[in-house]
Protein backbone atom coordinates (compact mmCIF):
# COMPACT_ATOMS: atom_id res chain seq x y z
CA UNK A 1 0.00 0.00 0.00
CA UNK A 2 1.59 3.32 -0.93
CA UNK A 3 1.09 5.96 1.53
CA UNK A 4 0.96 9.17 -0.14
CA UNK A 5 -1.33 12.14 -2.44
CA UNK A 6 -3.25 9.79 -4.41
CA UNK A 7 -5.76 11.34 -6.69
CA UNK A 8 -9.12 9.37 -6.73
CA UNK A 9 -9.61 8.66 -10.48
CA UNK A 10 -12.98 10.59 -10.34
CA UNK A 11 -14.33 12.37 -7.17
CA UNK A 12 -17.34 14.45 -6.77
CA UNK A 13 -16.50 16.39 -3.86
CA UNK A 14 -18.55 16.52 -0.93
CA UNK A 15 -18.83 18.96 1.47
CA UNK A 16 -19.38 19.33 5.27
CA UNK A 17 -21.98 22.07 4.28
CA UNK A 18 -23.44 19.60 1.99
CA UNK A 19 -24.12 17.50 4.89
CA UNK A 20 -25.79 19.75 6.95
CA UNK A 21 -27.89 20.56 3.78
CA UNK A 22 -28.49 16.60 3.28
CA UNK A 23 -29.52 16.84 7.22
CA UNK A 24 -31.81 19.71 6.63
CA UNK A 25 -33.73 17.70 4.32
CA UNK A 26 -33.73 15.26 6.30
CA UNK A 27 -35.75 17.32 8.92
CA UNK A 28 -37.81 18.80 5.85
CA UNK A 29 -39.15 15.28 4.51
CA UNK A 30 -40.63 14.59 1.15
CA UNK A 31 -41.12 18.72 0.62
CA UNK A 32 -37.09 18.41 -0.15
CA UNK A 33 -37.11 15.91 -2.53
CA UNK A 34 -40.27 17.74 -4.12
CA UNK A 35 -38.09 20.68 -4.23
CA UNK A 36 -35.01 19.11 -5.95
CA UNK A 37 -37.51 17.73 -8.90
CA UNK A 38 -39.07 21.48 -9.38
CA UNK A 39 -36.14 22.97 -9.88
CA UNK A 40 -34.77 20.39 -12.04
CA UNK A 41 -38.25 20.76 -13.98
CA UNK A 42 -37.67 24.15 -14.33
CA UNK A 43 -33.96 23.71 -15.32
CA UNK A 44 -34.29 21.57 -17.94
CA UNK A 45 -37.59 22.92 -18.65
CA UNK A 46 -39.86 18.94 -19.22
CA UNK A 47 -42.82 18.28 -17.25
CA UNK A 48 -41.68 15.13 -15.15
CA UNK A 49 -38.78 14.84 -12.94
CA UNK A 50 -38.41 11.61 -10.94
CA UNK A 51 -35.51 11.00 -8.45
CA UNK A 52 -34.03 7.69 -7.43
CA UNK A 53 -31.19 5.65 -5.57
CA UNK A 54 -29.34 5.07 -8.35
CA UNK A 55 -28.88 5.70 -12.22
CA UNK A 56 -29.38 2.31 -13.05
CA UNK A 57 -32.81 2.11 -10.68
CA UNK A 58 -34.10 5.28 -12.75
CA UNK A 59 -33.20 3.22 -15.90
CA UNK A 60 -34.68 0.17 -14.34
CA UNK A 61 -37.81 2.50 -13.59
CA UNK A 62 -38.10 3.88 -16.87
CA UNK A 63 -37.78 1.09 -19.17
CA UNK A 64 -40.91 -0.69 -17.33
CA UNK A 65 -42.88 2.27 -17.83
CA UNK A 66 -41.81 2.06 -21.25
CA UNK A 67 -42.54 -1.36 -21.59
CA UNK A 68 -46.19 -0.81 -20.29
CA UNK A 69 -46.83 1.96 -23.03
CA UNK A 70 -45.77 -0.56 -25.83
CA UNK A 71 -45.80 -4.27 -24.28
CA UNK A 72 -45.29 -6.49 -27.21
CA UNK A 73 -41.50 -4.81 -27.80
CA UNK A 74 -39.19 -6.01 -25.34
CA UNK A 75 -35.52 -5.41 -26.93
CA UNK A 76 -33.40 -2.50 -26.07
CA UNK A 77 -30.53 -1.43 -28.07
CA UNK A 78 -27.58 -0.11 -26.37
CA UNK A 79 -23.66 0.72 -27.47
CA UNK A 80 -21.76 -2.21 -26.75
CA UNK A 81 -19.30 -0.51 -25.46
CA UNK A 82 -20.79 0.84 -22.15
CA UNK A 83 -21.61 0.87 -18.66
CA UNK A 84 -22.21 -2.41 -16.99
CA UNK A 85 -25.12 -0.75 -14.97
CA UNK A 86 -26.89 -0.46 -18.45
CA UNK A 87 -27.51 -4.10 -19.28
CA UNK A 88 -28.36 -4.85 -15.32
CA UNK A 89 -31.22 -2.42 -15.80
CA UNK A 90 -32.80 -4.13 -19.12
CA UNK A 91 -32.59 -7.23 -17.25
CA UNK A 92 -33.94 -6.02 -13.70
CA UNK A 93 -36.87 -4.88 -15.79
CA UNK A 94 -37.46 -7.84 -17.56
CA UNK A 95 -36.17 -6.91 -21.36
CA UNK A 96 -33.83 -8.07 -23.31
CA UNK A 97 -30.56 -6.02 -24.34
CA UNK A 98 -28.82 -5.95 -28.24
CA UNK A 99 -25.84 -4.30 -28.69
CA UNK A 100 -24.72 -1.98 -31.84
CA UNK A 101 -21.50 -1.36 -31.97
CA UNK A 102 -19.58 2.08 -31.45
CA UNK A 103 -17.87 4.62 -33.44
CA UNK A 104 -13.91 4.16 -32.05
CA UNK A 105 -13.48 7.73 -32.62
CA UNK A 106 -16.02 9.44 -30.87
CA UNK A 107 -17.29 6.91 -28.80
CA UNK A 108 -20.85 7.61 -30.17
CA UNK A 109 -22.93 4.99 -32.29
CA UNK A 110 -21.63 3.98 -35.36
CA UNK A 111 -24.26 5.10 -37.34
CA UNK A 112 -23.92 3.05 -40.39
CA UNK A 113 -24.26 0.41 -37.95
CA UNK A 114 -27.07 1.75 -36.00
CA UNK A 115 -29.07 2.49 -39.27
CA UNK A 116 -28.82 -0.97 -40.33
CA UNK A 117 -30.47 -2.47 -36.99
CA UNK A 118 -32.96 0.33 -36.94
CA UNK A 119 -34.06 -0.25 -40.18
CA UNK A 120 -34.08 -4.01 -40.70
CA UNK A 121 -36.44 -4.08 -37.81
CA UNK A 122 -38.32 -1.14 -39.69
CA UNK A 123 -38.25 -3.64 -43.21
CA UNK A 124 -39.24 -6.88 -41.25
CA UNK A 125 -42.65 -5.68 -40.38
CA UNK A 126 -44.69 -4.49 -38.02
CA UNK A 127 -44.57 -6.17 -34.18
CA UNK A 128 -40.48 -6.05 -34.40
CA UNK A 129 -39.44 -6.27 -31.20
CA UNK A 130 -36.96 -3.00 -30.68
CA UNK A 131 -38.76 -0.72 -27.81
CA UNK A 132 -36.13 1.51 -26.74
CA UNK A 133 -32.32 2.81 -28.19
CA UNK A 134 -30.06 4.49 -26.19
CA UNK A 135 -27.49 7.40 -27.34
CA UNK A 136 -24.61 7.69 -24.83
CA UNK A 137 -22.78 11.05 -23.67
CA UNK A 138 -19.72 8.62 -22.87
CA UNK A 139 -17.65 10.57 -20.17
CA UNK A 140 -19.76 13.55 -21.37
CA UNK A 141 -18.71 13.47 -25.06
CA UNK A 142 -21.80 14.57 -26.67
CA UNK A 143 -23.64 11.87 -28.33
CA UNK A 144 -25.60 12.58 -31.62
CA UNK A 145 -29.55 12.24 -30.01
CA UNK A 146 -30.90 13.98 -33.44
CA UNK A 147 -29.22 11.94 -35.48
CA UNK A 148 -31.18 8.93 -33.76
CA UNK A 149 -34.01 10.80 -33.74
CA UNK A 150 -33.68 11.08 -37.80
CA UNK A 151 -33.20 7.43 -38.03
CA UNK A 152 -36.42 6.60 -35.74
CA UNK A 153 -38.34 8.36 -38.47
CA UNK A 154 -42.15 7.72 -37.15
CA UNK A 155 -41.40 3.96 -35.70
CA UNK A 156 -42.41 3.74 -32.63
CA UNK A 157 -38.85 3.65 -31.25
CA UNK A 158 -38.15 4.96 -27.85
CA UNK A 159 -35.52 7.17 -27.46
CA UNK A 160 -34.00 6.99 -24.17
CA UNK A 161 -30.85 9.48 -23.33
CA UNK A 162 -28.34 7.96 -21.26
CA UNK A 163 -26.61 11.01 -19.87
CA UNK A 164 -25.44 9.52 -16.65
CA UNK A 165 -22.60 10.91 -17.29
CA UNK A 166 -23.08 14.29 -18.71
CA UNK A 167 -25.32 16.49 -16.31
CA UNK A 168 -24.72 20.16 -16.65
CA UNK A 169 -23.51 19.68 -20.49
CA UNK A 170 -24.94 20.50 -23.91
CA UNK A 171 -26.14 24.01 -24.66
CA UNK A 172 -29.14 25.81 -23.56
CA UNK A 173 -32.24 25.15 -25.27
CA UNK A 174 -30.36 21.58 -25.59
CA UNK A 175 -29.45 20.52 -22.09
CA UNK A 176 -27.82 16.85 -22.32
CA UNK A 177 -31.11 14.71 -20.47
CA UNK A 178 -33.28 16.73 -22.35
CA UNK A 179 -32.57 15.31 -26.02
CA UNK A 180 -34.61 11.90 -25.84
CA UNK A 181 -37.98 11.04 -25.44
CA UNK A 182 -36.61 10.68 -21.77
CA UNK A 183 -33.49 10.77 -19.98
CA UNK A 184 -31.75 9.96 -16.75
CA UNK A 185 -28.64 11.22 -14.95
CA UNK A 186 -26.94 8.98 -12.32
CA UNK A 187 -26.02 10.95 -8.78
CA UNK A 188 -23.99 8.08 -8.08
CA UNK A 189 -19.70 8.64 -6.61
CA UNK A 190 -18.03 9.85 -9.66
CA UNK A 191 -20.56 11.70 -11.68
CA UNK A 192 -20.78 15.52 -12.59
CA UNK A 193 -23.07 15.89 -9.35
CA UNK A 194 -23.20 13.40 -6.31
CA UNK A 195 -25.55 12.70 -3.81
CA UNK A 196 -23.50 9.46 -2.92
CA UNK A 197 -26.02 7.72 -4.90
CA UNK A 198 -28.96 8.82 -6.69
CA UNK A 199 -30.52 8.56 -10.25
CA UNK A 200 -33.08 11.22 -12.35
CA UNK A 201 -35.36 10.79 -14.79
CA UNK A 202 -36.42 13.37 -17.20
CA UNK A 203 -39.64 13.41 -19.71
CA UNK A 204 -41.64 16.05 -21.46
CA UNK A 205 -43.45 13.33 -22.99
CA UNK A 206 -46.97 13.16 -21.16
CA UNK A 207 -47.65 8.78 -21.85
CA UNK A 208 -44.02 8.42 -20.62
CA UNK A 209 -44.52 10.24 -17.21
CA UNK A 210 -47.51 9.32 -16.44
CA UNK A 211 -46.73 5.52 -16.71
CA UNK A 212 -43.65 6.40 -14.47
CA UNK A 213 -45.99 8.12 -11.89
CA UNK A 214 -47.62 4.78 -11.73
CA UNK A 215 -44.50 2.88 -11.16
CA UNK A 216 -43.47 5.08 -8.37
CA UNK A 217 -46.57 4.08 -6.40
CA UNK A 218 -44.78 0.79 -6.07
CA UNK A 219 -41.67 2.27 -5.06
CA UNK A 220 -40.48 2.68 -1.42
CA UNK A 221 -38.21 5.25 0.90
CA UNK A 222 -35.21 4.18 1.96
CA UNK A 223 -35.19 2.85 4.94
CA UNK A 224 -34.03 4.25 8.29
CA UNK A 225 -31.37 2.24 8.24
CA UNK A 226 -30.83 2.88 4.75
CA UNK A 227 -30.94 6.48 5.14
CA UNK A 228 -28.13 6.12 8.52
CA UNK A 229 -25.78 4.05 6.43
CA UNK A 230 -26.22 7.46 3.46
CA UNK A 231 -25.50 9.77 5.90
CA UNK A 232 -22.20 7.89 7.40
CA UNK A 233 -20.92 7.37 3.39
CA UNK A 234 -21.62 10.85 2.55
CA UNK A 235 -19.59 12.14 5.93
CA UNK A 236 -16.79 9.54 4.94
CA UNK A 237 -16.52 10.79 1.29
CA UNK A 238 -16.07 14.26 2.53
CA UNK A 239 -13.21 13.22 4.42
CA UNK A 240 -11.24 10.42 2.39
CA UNK A 241 -12.17 11.57 -1.43
CA UNK A 242 -9.25 14.25 -0.36
CA UNK A 243 -6.49 13.27 -2.57
CA UNK A 244 -4.03 13.73 1.19
CA UNK A 245 -6.31 10.79 2.86
CA UNK A 246 -7.44 8.72 -0.55
CA UNK A 247 -4.78 6.47 -0.14
CA UNK A 248 -6.51 4.63 2.65
CA UNK A 249 -9.83 3.58 1.25
CA UNK A 250 -7.85 3.10 -1.91
CA UNK A 251 -5.70 0.28 -0.15
CA UNK A 252 -8.38 -1.51 1.42
CA UNK A 253 -9.17 -4.44 -0.95
CA UNK A 254 -13.01 -5.53 0.00
CA UNK A 255 -14.15 -1.82 -0.93
CA UNK A 256 -13.43 -3.16 -4.68
CA UNK A 257 -12.65 0.63 -5.46
CA UNK A 258 -12.26 1.59 -9.06
CA UNK A 259 -13.37 -2.40 -10.16
CA UNK A 260 -16.48 -2.37 -12.88
CA UNK A 261 -18.55 -5.01 -11.65
CA UNK A 262 -21.94 -6.44 -13.37
CA UNK A 263 -24.58 -6.71 -10.49
CA UNK A 264 -27.68 -7.78 -11.31
CA UNK A 265 -29.30 -7.39 -7.87
CA UNK A 266 -29.57 -4.10 -6.59
CA UNK A 267 -32.50 -2.29 -4.88
CA UNK A 268 -34.93 0.22 -6.27
CA UNK A 269 -35.77 3.16 -4.17
CA UNK A 270 -36.73 6.98 -4.30
CA UNK A 271 -34.06 9.56 -3.88
CA UNK A 272 -33.93 9.94 0.44
CA UNK A 273 -34.61 13.34 1.30
CA UNK A 274 -31.34 13.62 3.02
CA UNK A 275 -30.03 13.26 -0.27
CA UNK A 276 -32.15 16.04 -2.27
CA UNK A 277 -30.88 17.78 0.81
CA UNK A 278 -27.66 17.25 -0.11
CA UNK A 279 -28.17 18.52 -3.27
CA UNK A 280 -28.83 22.01 -2.36
CA UNK A 281 -27.52 24.59 -4.13
CA UNK A 282 -26.94 22.05 -7.39
CA UNK A 283 -27.03 24.63 -10.24
CA UNK A 284 -24.27 26.66 -8.88
CA UNK A 285 -22.01 23.54 -8.12
CA UNK A 286 -22.34 21.56 -10.68
CA UNK A 287 -21.34 24.47 -13.18
CA UNK A 288 -18.36 25.27 -10.74
CA UNK A 289 -17.24 21.78 -11.08
CA UNK A 290 -17.49 21.80 -14.76
CA UNK A 291 -15.61 24.50 -15.45
CA UNK A 292 -12.79 23.15 -13.05
CA UNK A 293 -13.27 19.85 -15.55
CA UNK A 294 -13.40 21.60 -18.47
CA UNK A 295 -9.85 23.75 -17.89
CA UNK A 296 -7.78 20.67 -16.73
CA UNK A 297 -9.20 18.33 -19.80
CA UNK A 298 -8.58 21.58 -21.86
CA UNK A 299 -4.91 21.95 -20.42
CA UNK A 300 -3.86 17.78 -21.07
CA UNK A 301 -5.44 18.37 -24.75
CA UNK A 302 -3.26 20.87 -25.26
CA UNK A 303 -0.49 19.47 -23.97
CA UNK A 304 -1.00 16.07 -26.31
CA UNK A 305 -2.33 17.77 -29.64
CA UNK A 306 -0.17 17.41 -32.64
CA UNK A 307 2.13 14.20 -30.92
CA UNK A 308 2.26 11.44 -34.05
CA UNK A 309 3.01 8.30 -32.64
CA UNK A 310 1.13 5.47 -34.27
CA UNK A 311 0.42 3.86 -30.96
CA UNK A 312 -1.78 6.98 -29.34
CA UNK A 313 -4.80 8.88 -30.13
CA UNK A 314 -6.99 11.46 -28.82
CA UNK A 315 -10.76 11.37 -28.84
CA UNK A 316 -11.70 14.57 -30.42
CA UNK A 317 -13.14 17.20 -28.37
CA UNK A 318 -16.00 19.51 -29.99
CA UNK A 319 -18.01 22.49 -28.44
CA UNK A 320 -15.69 22.24 -25.40
CA UNK A 321 -17.29 19.21 -23.42
CA UNK A 322 -17.15 19.08 -19.52
CA UNK A 323 -15.89 15.79 -19.71
CA UNK A 324 -16.07 13.36 -16.52
CA UNK A 325 -12.77 12.28 -17.36
CA UNK A 326 -9.80 12.60 -19.71
CA UNK A 327 -10.04 9.87 -22.64
CA UNK A 328 -6.77 8.94 -25.39
CA UNK A 329 -6.27 5.41 -27.16
CA UNK A 330 -3.32 3.66 -26.63
CA UNK A 331 -3.18 0.52 -28.86
CA UNK A 332 -0.06 -0.49 -27.69
CA UNK A 333 -0.92 -3.23 -24.64
CA UNK A 334 2.76 -3.00 -22.91
CA UNK A 335 3.09 0.66 -22.89
CA UNK A 336 -0.80 0.97 -21.82
CA UNK A 337 -0.09 -1.81 -19.47
CA UNK A 338 3.46 -0.04 -17.75
CA UNK A 339 1.15 3.51 -17.85
CA UNK A 340 -1.34 2.11 -15.71
CA UNK A 341 0.54 0.64 -13.25
CA UNK A 342 3.17 3.30 -13.32
CA UNK A 343 0.65 5.98 -12.45
CA UNK A 344 -0.88 3.74 -9.70
CA UNK A 345 2.47 3.56 -7.92
CA UNK A 346 2.41 7.33 -8.06
CA UNK A 347 -1.17 7.96 -7.49
CA UNK A 348 -1.84 10.08 -10.65
CA UNK A 349 -5.44 8.39 -10.84
CA UNK A 350 -5.08 7.30 -14.43
CA UNK A 351 -6.72 4.23 -14.98
CA UNK A 352 -8.59 2.26 -18.37
CA UNK A 353 -12.33 2.27 -18.78
CA UNK A 354 -14.85 -0.30 -18.37
CA UNK A 355 -12.52 -3.89 -18.77
CA UNK A 356 -15.02 -5.71 -21.55
CA UNK A 357 -17.05 -4.51 -23.77
CA UNK A 358 -20.43 -5.57 -22.81
CA UNK A 359 -20.87 -9.23 -25.25
CA UNK A 360 -18.16 -10.08 -23.36
CA UNK A 361 -19.26 -9.96 -19.55
CA UNK A 362 -19.40 -13.37 -18.40
CA UNK A 363 -23.49 -13.23 -17.06
CA UNK A 364 -24.00 -12.26 -20.76
CA UNK A 365 -21.62 -14.00 -22.85
CA UNK A 366 -23.99 -16.95 -23.68
CA UNK A 367 -27.00 -14.45 -24.69
CA UNK A 368 -24.72 -12.80 -27.81
CA UNK A 369 -23.11 -16.18 -28.38
CA UNK A 370 -20.18 -15.67 -30.75
CA UNK A 371 -21.58 -11.89 -32.41
CA UNK A 372 -18.87 -9.44 -32.28
CA UNK A 373 -19.14 -5.48 -32.06
CA UNK A 374 -14.85 -4.72 -33.07
CA UNK A 375 -14.99 -0.47 -31.94
CA UNK A 376 -16.22 -1.94 -28.68
CA UNK A 377 -13.49 -4.25 -28.24
CA UNK A 378 -10.89 -2.69 -29.37
CA UNK A 379 -12.04 0.47 -26.89
CA UNK A 380 -11.86 -1.85 -24.03
CA UNK A 381 -8.38 -2.56 -24.90
CA UNK A 382 -7.09 0.58 -25.68
CA UNK A 383 -8.73 3.28 -24.19
CA UNK A 384 -7.22 5.32 -20.97
CA UNK A 385 -8.55 8.11 -18.80
CA UNK A 386 -7.11 10.58 -16.86
CA UNK A 387 -8.89 12.43 -14.17
CA UNK A 388 -9.66 16.14 -14.51
CA UNK A 389 -11.87 16.75 -11.20
CA UNK A 390 -11.20 19.60 -9.03
CA UNK A 391 -8.74 18.21 -6.88
CA UNK A 392 -6.54 17.71 -9.67
CA UNK A 393 -3.55 20.83 -9.69
CA UNK A 394 -1.36 21.36 -12.38
CA UNK A 395 1.47 20.01 -10.85
CA UNK A 396 -0.53 16.55 -10.93
CA UNK A 397 -1.13 17.56 -14.74
CA UNK A 398 2.56 18.02 -14.92
CA UNK A 399 3.12 14.99 -13.82
CA UNK A 400 0.54 12.83 -15.70
CA UNK A 401 2.16 14.49 -18.95
CA UNK A 402 5.65 13.52 -18.09
CA UNK A 403 4.95 10.19 -17.54
CA UNK A 404 2.73 9.35 -20.51
CA UNK A 405 5.76 10.97 -22.53
CA UNK A 406 7.94 8.69 -20.87
CA UNK A 407 6.02 5.74 -21.50
CA UNK A 408 5.42 6.24 -25.00
CA UNK A 409 9.40 7.57 -25.28
CA UNK A 410 8.69 10.73 -26.89
CA UNK A 411 11.06 12.21 -24.05
CA UNK A 412 13.90 9.76 -23.07
CA UNK A 413 14.41 12.01 -19.36
CA UNK A 414 14.05 10.28 -15.93
CA UNK A 415 10.68 10.98 -14.33
C1 LIG B 1 -22.92 5.49 -13.92
C2 LIG B 1 -23.63 5.15 -15.16
C3 LIG B 1 -24.89 4.55 -15.16
C4 LIG B 1 -25.58 4.04 -13.92
O1 LIG B 1 -25.65 4.94 -12.89
P1 LIG B 1 -25.54 4.44 -11.36
O2 LIG B 1 -25.98 5.63 -10.59
O3 LIG B 1 -24.11 4.08 -11.13
O4 LIG B 1 -26.46 3.29 -11.19
C5 LIG B 1 -25.51 4.34 -16.39
N1 LIG B 1 -24.92 4.68 -17.55
C6 LIG B 1 -23.69 5.25 -17.59
C7 LIG B 1 -23.09 5.61 -18.91
C8 LIG B 1 -23.00 5.48 -16.40
O5 LIG B 1 -21.78 6.01 -16.43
Amino acid sequence: MRISRTLPPAATPITFTDIVSGIRGLVRGPRARRNFCDELKAFYNVRYCFAFSSGKAALTVLLKALHEINPEKNTVLIPAFTCYSVPAAILKAGLKVALCDIDAKNLDFDFHELEKKIKTCYDAGVKESLLAVVPTHMLGIPADVERVKDLRGDQEIFIVEDAAQAMGGGETGKKNGALGDVGFFSLGRGKALSTVEGGIILTNNVAIGESIARQMKNISDYTLLGTLKLILYALVLSVFMHPFLFWIPRGIPFLKLGETLFERDFSINKLSTFQAGLAANWTKRLRRMADLRRRNAKALDQAFQGKTDPAFSLVPLDGDPALLRYPMKISDDTKRASLISAAERRGLGITGSYPEAIHHIDALEAAFNGRIYPNAERTAKQLVTMPVHSFVTLQDRRQIRKLIEHTLSWTDGAL
